[in-house]
């Protein structure tokens, strides 16, 4: 066991990206069986990790183009930060219970428990692990939505009004809790670790890009791929959309399974029950909250436990995944959470938010030299950002104290520990310097009490 896990602790250690083209092709799965089968855990390429600068380049392209074509922005800053935000809780989540544990297991069991052995360089090897993460992922997939205990992790994916490419950056911080164990780990039985990790891999990035409404229709290669018509309809709250489509790259689990849909009339995205905040911490744990209240005012055991296993849906007396009559109706158009701040204000939010993005990528470059503490210590204060971040957005009248003590603490742990010799954030000087400076004028802002009364106002909705 002790050595599997040191294998995995060193995959995770990789570096270099791929050249440009390589990159945007394994943003689409576009890879050959040659190039991306490995022998062991450790070759595996951190494809995901190093796909970064796709990820933010396409986000951009989708920005300029959707800007071009309907002359009006499709990506909203307050929504596109929280996606963002989730995404980036959802990575710091993997820090703490880093995905290593969860592979140290699958090569714990694979090296014991293996009902076959397939050779790793077999292209039938590499389509037999493609299939099996994907069907694997499809019933991950669906359970996630079926089963409300699970549900309470997914539907923070769920939760955007909007449908872009930053709402794929969208993640749970405790989805991989829940399904990894019942759905993935059984894989290890049939399928190589390097091979399933792979594959793994490459299902996520293909998810990247069909989170756009740019894409109308591909052809012939509707009836075979998930494709961005399939998964808007996914992520709609129109009633014909609800449980449908779960496959991951492809849609022919669904059309096999019965939870296929077609997209027809306009979809209407994000959840039955909206969320009404911006709250990076709020969108996490919202579902859990409202299961431990349903689960002890329900009576008997029986129910109680259905309360976890059944549908978001269910009650007593119903089916198991709900009534579809009880999924609130769509109107056009579906008023959308919004929330109005000055265009200073936004700035000031780009701006800290970008920051924590430095904080955030500082942190993923240097934890392997960190101790716990170092680690904590930035993890919260990235955390720290993101709920202070939201909560100007939010207009929330804690905002200002809440603003104003973050920075005032970050300029003074980094004075200090740079006047000690070993500098808390391992930045460039000037980088370092200008963040100083910057947190220093953010802290006199609120401390000078300038932007306060504005707080006073309550957020309003909107279009
Ligand atoms: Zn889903
Ligand atoms: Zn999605």
């Amino acid at each position: 066991m002790a050595e599997a896990e040191l294998k995995v602790q060193e995959v995770f250690a990789g570096k270099g990206g791929p050249p440009f083209l390589t990159g945007l092709r394994r943003m689409f799965y576009l890879v050959t069986p040659n190039e991306t089968s490995f022998q062991t855990l450790e070759e595996v390429p951190k494809y995901v990790q190093q796909a970064a600068p796709c990820f933010f380049g396409m986000i951009l392209l989708e920005l300029l183009v959707a800007s071009l074509k309907n002359r009006r922005s499709p990506t909203r800053l307050n929504d596109s930060i929280s996606s963002m935000s989730a995404g980036m809780m959802s990575e710091m989540t993997n820090l703490a219970f880093s995905m290593g544990i969860y592979m140290t297991a699958y090569v714990w069991v694979h090296e014991n428990y293996r009902l076959v052995d397939l050779p790793w360089d077999s292209p039938l090897t590499w389509w037999a692990a493609f299939i099996g993460v994907e069907f694997s992922y499809y019933w991950l997939h669906r359970m996630s939505h079926e089963a409300n205990i699970l549900w309470a992790s997914h539907q923070v994916h769920h939760s955007s009004e909007d449908y872009n490419l930053t709402t794929a950056l969208r993640q749970s911080s405790t989805q991989k809790l829940g399904t990894f164990f019942l759905f993935q780990l059984p894989m290890a039985l049939l399928v190589p670790p390097a091979a399933f990790w792979v594959h793994r891999e490459f299902n996520l990035l293909y998810q990247f890009w069909i989170h756009t409404e740019l894409v109308t229709s591909l052809g012939p290669l509707e009836y075979v791929l998930n494709t961005p018509s399939h998964h808007r309809v996914h992520h709609g709250r129109n009633p014909y959309c609800i449980d449908k489509n779960y496959g991951g790259t492809l849609i022919i689990f669904d059309r096999m399974f019965g939870t296929f849909a077609k997209e027809e009339e306009k979809v209407v995205y994000g959840l039955t029950h909206p969320l009404n905040t911006w709250d990076p911490i709020w969108v996490q744990v919202c579902h859990y909250t409202h299961i431990w209240r349903t689960f002890w005012v329900t009576p008997g055991l029986a129910n109680k436990l259905s309360v976890l296993w059944k549908g978001p849906g269910w009650e007593p007396g119903k089916p198991r995944l709900g009534c579809i009559e009880d999924i609130p109706k769509v109107k056009y158009p579906e008023p959308k959470y919004d929330t109005k701040v000055p265009a200073l204000w936004s700035v000031y939010v780009a701006v800290h938010f970008f920051l924590a993005l430095v904080l955030y990528q500082e942190l993923f470059a240097v934890v392997k030299v960190l101790t716990t503490a170092a680690m904590l210590g930035r993890v919260m204060f990235v955390v720290w950002t993101l709920v202070s971040v939201a909560a100007i957005m939010d207009r929330k009248p804690s905002a200002p104290v809440v603003d104003f003590t973050r920075c005032l603490m970050f300029v003074l742990v980094v004075m200090t520990t740079s006047l000690s010799g070993s500098p808390a954030v391992m930045l460039p000087s000037p980088l370092l310097n200008a963040m100083v400076a910057w947190y220093l004028l953010s802290a006199a802002i609120w401390g000078g009490n300038y932007l306060v009364p504005a707080f006073k106002a309550k957020a309003v909705k909107a279009d």
